[in-house]
């Protein structure tokens, strides 16, 4: 529920308000503006409904939100939201080209892809160091060693770091090495992991799961933001379908339909979205046509050597191609790159 109080209220009654929500066992949240105090209440709408808070004096109006995520539907916040992965912007009027290896594999592999990206107009670098593979005898990733090749990396060229976050226990390493965490598709769901990310302050990219639906994707960012994270980036990948012509069938309507429902940024991944290296410039093209606030994108310096993702991983002069002929579809959508 939203409350949003007259201008004359005070301090004092704002207060009053918030203990009353307590009371009820519901969570109440303080949101000063420079006109109006805005108050949330997060609980059950028919318990709140007993507060009567539309015949309150100090009441300006009260919305209730029906949706049940809450914190991130646009009910809640009706315009963009922006959140900034190091100094780069994702969200409103920008599209944001995050970039980089699957895998870390050594400090030249990933500095010479980010020197790639870089050249090309990427603004954020990405490479997994903790990579949750399906075998277990596939490459798992260098752990640590990678996290620190990703902060030299980054120190040297730049661009802002995104590397994804698999256990509780790692949080605090990951912090120190990047820009921003990464929730694969296969921790979506991972209650404990959302809920810790939460009481973080760097930015959350949360990938979708491969069986999830839409909703399921905003519950789960709502877990980050109602532990007091509103740094989230929705990511749509691609989800399993019957098709099998391509790794996973990548479902842009999810980019319209979640631009409906939440605030938050959405960007696109072309990559494990078509698993084909072939299919990812065209897709990448329709993600910024249909109103994506970016894209992320595998590339390697040389994807034969990749030891995870190769066949999905451009070459550096392939997206050389892609930046080039990216900016009429991001200008068709409104946005700049
Ligand atoms: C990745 O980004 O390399 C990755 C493992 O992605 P996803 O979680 O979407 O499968
Ligand atoms: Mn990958």
């Amino acid at each position: 529920m939203i409350i949003v109080l007259r201008p004359e209220a005070t301090k004092d009654v704002a207060d009053e308000i918030m203990a009353r929500i307590e009371e009820l066992g519901c969570k109440p949240l303080y949101m000063p503006g420079a006109e109006r105090t805005v108050l949330g209440a997060l609980g059950d709408e028919r318990i709140l409904g007993q507060l009567r808070l539309d015949s309150h004096p100090m009441v300006e109006k009260v919305t209730e939100i029906l949706a049940p995520y809450k914190l991130v539907s646009r009910e809640f916040h009706p315009h963009d939201t922006v959140v900034s992965i190091g100094d780069v912007p994702v969200g409103g009027d920008k599209f944001t080209v995050i970039a980089g290896p699957c895998s870390i594999e050594s400090f030249d592999q990933l500095r010479d892809t980010a020197l790639a990206v870089k050249a090309s107009g990427a603004s954020c670098l990405r490479g997994g160091a903790y990579k949750p593979r399906t075998s277990p005898y596939a490459f798992q990733g260098l752990g640590l060693e990678g996290l620190e090749i990703m902060q030299k990396v980054t120190a040297e060229t730049g661009l802002p770091g995104i590397t994804e976050i698999v256990e509780v226990s790692d949080i605090e390493r990951v912090y120190d090495h990047a820009s921003a965490f990464q929730v694969g598709a296969r921790n979506m769901q991972n209650f404990r992991l959302l809920l810790e990310l939460g009481k973080s302050d760097k930015p959350v990219i949360l990938k979708r799961g491969m069986a999830a639906s839409v909703k399921d994707l905003l519950m789960a960012a709502e877990y980050i933001v109602s532990e007091g994270n509103s740094k989230v980036i929705l990511c749509e990948r691609g989800i399993r379908t019957f098709e099998t012509a391509t790794r996973n069938t990548l479902d842009l309507n999810a980019i319209p339909v979640i631009k409906k429902r939440s605030h938050l940024p959405v960007i696109v991944d072309p990559s494990h979205g078509t698993g084909v290296r072939e299919f990812v410039n065209p897709m990448a093209f329709a993600a910024a046509a249909c109103g994506a606030d970016g894209i992320i994108v595998e590339v390697h310096r040389n994807p034969a050597e990749a030891l995870s993702d190769g066949a999905q991983s451009l070459f550096p002069d392939q997206f050389a191609d892609l930046m080039r002929k990216l900016k009429p579809f991001v200008e068709a959508a409104g946005k700049e790159l």
